[in-house]
């Protein structure tokens, strides 16, 4: 591996060196903020039954421009050191482009946890947390992980309490890791806020009434057709929340073991519910079609407006992508579309909506349970019942002077102060249009920037520059 370069790593430097030019910095600053700053292998040995496997595991952190750096782990049989580096630098600019003040990192462990005990993957995760504390990779002020594929809030609460047992007098150091259980220092919206954040993205980008007809598309999310690959939890959560609230059609999914599809739309809930009794996708009752596990990568192909891969890196390749029927991709998963294969999509017409910025809802959410750690008080916990009682009051005052009352569910609505689940969706939500904003303006300024990836780029490489500039590393 060590001098080949993965597919993967190697369409993210692509990406870069495609923007690169348009950001007029330096050759050298830009060689700075591409390169990865410091990369953590490890080879442990863990005892599983009466076996000792060797595992290996990384962290990577990509740039330290701002600290503490940021990024989740990984645990995959397929974790390579590049992956991580990969996923790494996507965590910089993902940060960058949403105004998230962390540089980027990742973790990678090199497991099937599917295969393990639950005893066991507690053993690896807190070995390997044990692993970053020795080298001083993990900290509320220096590197703080996350969920990713194959982990979870459990994992969270282990890796908490390692950092805990061993930093005992670090008052912050709830915020050594995000993405805990809510009832263990965690925040409320963390699990949904990836598959929200895509939600928030796609229906921006479709609200753009221009790049609407350019495509053949009325603006707005409402009655468009959908098709989510990976029904983990970002590809759930965002099918969920695009028909709850969007009003979106899901008319295709695929999954491990196949693919299922219906024009004229099936219920994600009962999808769900069906899946989760019966272990398969398969045999839906509301599907029209079905593809066995062989052919599951059809589902690209198939006749929608979104199409949204939100599984693993590399499933839209040179082979696939002039078969994609979609108008718009909506990458919710991070690399599910080599560079090689954007530029088919991109000559056929279709938006790509890139992984960094559709995606960037869980590190949001995550700063937000960072600051809360930080802060150790709930949001909304100091002002919610003063707002409302000042609400309450102009409400009462509007019935006073206009002589009506006012129906009891508007009322509601308008005197309610906001709990932490509301300010963190809103947080969420004016994250993502305004860092969209901030990606188009960047689109319509420079001709020489025709696609959505390119401009994201640009926006997160100038940010990061400035930072460089600003620390007088590159005067
Ligand atoms: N693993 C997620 C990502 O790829 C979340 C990272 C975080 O919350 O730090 O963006």
């Amino acid at each position: 591996m060590a001098d080949q370069v993965d597919p993967f790593y190697a369409s993210v430097i692509k990406y870069f060196d495609n923007a690169a030019p348009h950001t007029g910095l330096h050759a050298g600053l830009l060689e700075q903020i591409k390169q990865c700053n410091a990369i953590y292998k490890i080879n442990f040995p863990v005892r599983i039954g009466k076996d000792y496997k060797i595992i290996e595991a990384y962290r990577v952190q990509h740039s330290q421009h701002r600290t503490p750096t940021k990024g989740g782990i990984r645990f995959s049989n397929h974790v390579n050191q590049q992956e991580v580096m990969a996923l790494a630098t996507l965590m910089s600019f993902k940060c960058a482009v949403v105004d998230v003040p962390f540089g980027g990192a990742k973790g990678g462990v090199k497991i099937n946890p599917w295969e393990l005990t639950e005893m066991d993957r507690e053993k690896i995760t807190r070995r390997y947390t044990h692993e970053l504390i020795k080298r001083n990779f993990i900290g509320p002020a220096i590197d703080v992980p996350a969920p990713d594929y194959g982990t979870g809030p459990q994992e969270m609460a282990w890796i908490y309490d390692t950092y805990r047992t061993f930093k005992g007098d670090d008052i912050n150091a709830a915020g050594c890791v995000t993405g805990k259980p809510v009832n263990l220092n965690g925040i409320q919206g963390r699990t949904e806020a990836t598959g929200r954040g895509v939600f928030y993205g796609i229906r921006t980008v479709l609200e753009q009434a221009k790049d609407m007809k350019a495509i053949g598309l009325e603006p707005g999310i409402e009655g468009k057709t959908i098709v989510v690959q990976g029904l983990g939890n970002v590809g759930s959560y965002a099918a969920k929340i695009c028909q709850d609230e969007g009003g979106a059609l899901i008319v295709g999914i695929a999954e491990v073991e196949g693919a299922i599809y219906n024009p004229k739309g099936m219920d994600i809930h009962k999808i769900l519910k069906f899946r989760k009794e019966t272990g398969s996708i398969l045999g839906f009752p509301g599907a029209k079609k079905e593809y066995k596990q062989r052919s599951r990568k059809k589902a690209m192909e198939f006749e929608c407006d979104i199409l949204i891969p939100a599984a693993l890196e590399n499933q839209i390749t040179v082979e696939n992508a002039p078969k994609v029927k979609a108008k718009v991709v909506a990458e919710a998963a991070n690399g599910p579309v080599t560079a090689d294969a954007e530029a088919i999509l991109l000559k056929k017409g279709i938006i790509v909506i890139p992984d960094f910025y559709l995606n960037a809802g869980g590190v949001t959410v995550s700063y937000f349970e960072w600051l809360k750690n930080l802060s150790h008080v709930r949001f909304g916990r100091m002002d919610k019942r003063f707002n409302e009682r000042t609400y309450s009051g102009l409400v009462k005052l509007v019935e006073d002077t206009t002589g009506k009352t006012i129906g009891r569910s508007e009322k509601d609505f308008l005197t309610k102060g906001g709990d932490e689940i509301d300010l963190v969706r809103s947080g969420l939500e004016e994250t993502m249009i305004n860092a969209f904003h901030q990606i188009n303006k960047v689109k319509t300024s420079k001709r020489s920037v025709k696609d959505l990836r390119t401009a994201a780029f640009v926006s997160a490489i100038q940010k990061m520059g400035s930072d460089y500039m600003t620390m007088g590393i590159f005067p």
